[in-house]
């Protein structure tokens, strides 16, 4: 059993999920020959699928690390590139075409490249191997290849020929081995020949005394020997079996067997056969391996070292996972949540839905009150019918308060206030505050880096207050339906709305008057605007005609744009001095007793507001706040918790900083327990080698 390799090789795609360190490295057998000495075949041989890239256009441009594994129980015979993902592939003509194109990417002017290509080969008919492809030696440079490529070729091989590697020197038997390449290269690093195998391929192709001679070869001695083989795949099997899965082992077997058999005294005292070569790799791999078990353990440890290191420097040994680094993230969001949860209430949700009222009264006001034609010259009071105020206070109010043209327009304001939809307003602009408050968190929260995170947050807490206004904005609708009706206003909830709608109006005046300082500097500063202004007044009032124009229009020596914007001066004036008269309006003696609210309809549709607002904060609260409160954090816990781990590795490592600290974690985890593995592997091999002593 070659448990040892089998394990090695386990380690090793351990290590490699951790990206390969140019001190960490496991013994392989590297295959080298120059082109066209059979190197492909031998490979498909021992694999027993026709599987590497052909042509005559040099097609092998990158190191392909070949790892062969064992499943002797398994049926099936499929390859995987670890690196790509792309699955099992069953197709060994698949398998071809991707390598294919891993090689034909690498672009012509780089010749070579050294970045490796991993592919796993499974099967129950191949030994626990791992073998290196490299990029066949040149020996005459065509015309179309560069001239640095032989070069560049060498270089790439002598780095991988390195000790502890195994070196496979493919030499054919048509060629003297004094000219093998491979022998060559291989004699450079490994002068005393300890830790080559020679293959020489193509023995048909020989005469087999020759044949024999060059396998006993004593020029070149090799510790580890010479191995004859005929790799030629028949011409007949090649039709049938190249494409697709199935093994053609059998039949090179057979046809290679027919060859040796056929000369037995020849080939009696060396080695020869496919099988004897799978044999001997599979040997000496693994005392190769058993061999460097110290070292690889010294190395790893060294790795180990140092990512402990790191570990503590930089992170201050904190560990972390993808998992643990969402549960905190999603943790610490829903204590910020919760925290909303206590500063967001029925006070916010009244302030909210109050101002959005404030305005609707505002507006309410301007259409049936303060309706005088914009280009009213003075401001009127619409309470005194509409007489020029000079001095307001004085003239304060006339109207007949019996006059039924009065009620009907506070019934219709009232009304119309009332009728408004509610519901569906105070439901909507609390439900959009809750979202932007979410958002908010978000904003500042770990998942802000987290472009996937914020996207399922902000869809999840838009489809539960979605969801959850539907039914609110109706049954609030309900609840208001009574002042549909009626509605009482008592002294204290009139001396209330007097008060907040005397705020209201200040307020408005304040804005009124900082917009119109804008538009007076956009006139030119206050004389000229002024001098506009008057020149309006004056064609309004009918002083000035102006012969074919329609009064104001690019007139006077102003431009038409100067009039405009005098007209929108105008305006905001002529609102300015109604505020100011309605507040004054509203601080009278009047305006105290509600029995004038005809006097005062600000004050009695503030009222009204601040009745609504009640209605909809108390019902809001229990039925939009409490339950978005409730539910929102099991939402998400839910969603996040049922995320697979592709997912959750993915959302963790979009964080540049959170990606390095879990790969420094991953890899030091991983060193511990590959070293781990090693100790074990170290401890049956000492008892391994006592057994044997002992027998
Ligand atoms: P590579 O360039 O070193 O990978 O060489 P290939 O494996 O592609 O082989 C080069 C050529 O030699 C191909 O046409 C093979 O069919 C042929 N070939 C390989 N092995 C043998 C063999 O054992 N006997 C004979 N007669 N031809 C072989």
């Amino acid at each position: 059993m070659m448990l040892l390799t089998r394990k090695m090789i386990e380690i090793r795609s351990l290590l490699q999920t951790i990206g390969q360190s140019e001190t960490l490295t496991l013994p392989s057998i590297v295959v080298v020959g120059s082109q066209s000495s059979g190197k492909s075949s031998v490979l498909e041989a021992i694999v027993g699928h026709e599987f590497l890239p052909k042509g005559s256009n040099m097609v092998t441009r990158r190191p392909i690390e070949l790892t062969l594994v064992n499943t002797p129980k398994a049926q099936a015979e499929y390859g995987e590139f670890p690196a790509l993902g792309l699955g099992k592939i069953t197709d060994f003509s698949q398998i071809q075409k991707t390598l294919t194109d891993l090689n034909l990417a690498v672009p012509e002017k780089d010749c070579v490249s050294d970045d490796p290509i991993q592919l796993r080969i499974y099967s129950p008919n191949v030994p626990d191997l791992s073998l290196i492809d490299l990029p066949g030696y040149i020996q005459v440079e065509a015309f179309d290849q560069p001239t640095e490529l032989k070069m560049k070729i060498q270089e790439l091989c002598d780095k991988y020929i390195q000790p502890p590697n195994v070196i496979l020197a493919i030499s054919a038997a048509d060629v003297d081995l004094a000219n093998s390449t491979a022998l060559r290269a291989s004699r450079r690093v490994d002068p005393r020949g300890e830790r080559t195998i020679g293959v020489v391929t193509k023995m048909d192709l020989v005469d087999p005394v020759r044949g024999a001679q060059i396998l006993a070869d004593r020029n070149y001695p090799l510790r580890l020997g010479y191995v004859g083989v005929v790799c030629k795949i028949p011409k007949d099997t090649k039709s049938l079996f190249s494409r697709g899965s199935a093994n053609i082992m059998n039949q090179l077997t057979k046809n290679e067997t027919a060859y040796f058999n056929a000369h037995p005294d020849t080939f009696g005292d060396v080695t020869t056969g496919t099988p004897n070569l799978r044999k001997k790799l599979m040997h000496v791999l693994e005392a190769t391996m058993s061999a460097s078990l110290a070292t690889t353990s010294e190395a790893i440890q060294h790795e180990l070292a140092e990512a402990t290191y790191e570990f503590k420097v930089q992170y201050n040994e904190r560990s972390l996972s993808a998992e643990s680094y969402l549960a905190e993230s999603l943790d610490a969001f829903k204590h910020s949540f919760k925290g909303l949860s206590d500063t967001f209430g029925r006070k916010e949700v009244r302030d909210i839905v109050k101002r959005e009222l404030d305005q609707q009264v505002l507006n309410l006001l301007a259409q049936r009150y303060w309706n005088r034609p914009v280009d009213s010259l003075r401001p009127i009071d619409p309470v005194t019918d509409g007489s020029v105020q000079a001095d307001p206070i004085s003239s304060l109010p006339k109207a007949d308060p019996e006059n039924p043209l009065w009620h009907l327009k506070l019934d219709a304001s009232t009304s119309t206030l009332t009728k408004l939809g509610i519901g569906r307003l105070a439901t909507t602009i609390t439900a959009q505050a809750l979202q932007e408050s979410v958002e908010g968190l978000l904003h500042v929260s770990t998942f802000a880096s987290h472009p996937f995170a914020v996207q399922a947050i902000t869809t999840a807490s838009e489809g539960i207050l979605r969801d959850l206004s539907f039914d609110t904005s109706d049954e609030l609708e309900i609840c208001v339906k009574p002042y549909k009706y009626r509605v009482e206003v008592d002294s204290s909830e009139w001396a209330r709305g007097r008060a907040s709608i005397g705020n209201v109006l200040g307020r408005e005046l304040k804005d009124c008057e900082a917009a119109n300082k804008a538009v007076e500097e956009q006139l030119g500063g206050r004389r000229k605007a002024r001098d506009v202004l008057s020149f309006i007044d004056r064609v309004r009032s009918g002083e000035l005609v102006i012969e074919g124009s329609d009064g104001v229009g690019g007139a006077g020596g102003f431009s038409a744009a100067l009039l405009a914007k005098g007209r929108e001066a105008l305006f905001l004036r002529d609102r300015a001095d109604i505020l100011r008269l309605r507040l004054t309006a509203i601080k009278s003696r009047q305006c105290s007793n509600p029995a004038n609210k005809y006097y005062c309809p600000e004050i009695f549709l503030d009222a009204v507001a601040d009745k609504l607002t009640t209605t909809a904060d108390l019902f809001l609260d229990a039925e939009l706040l409490s339950k978005f409160y409730y539910q929102f954090p099991r939402v998400l816990e839910r969603q996040f918790r049922s995320l697979d781990e592709g997912t959750v590795e993915r959302f963790a490592r979009e964080d540049p900083k959170i990606r390095r600290h879990l790969d420094v974690v991953r890899r030091k985890e991983l060193l511990e327990h590959v070293l781990k593995e090693m100790e074990g592997l170290r401890v049956l091999e000492a008892r391994e080698k006592r057994g044997i002593s002992r027998g």
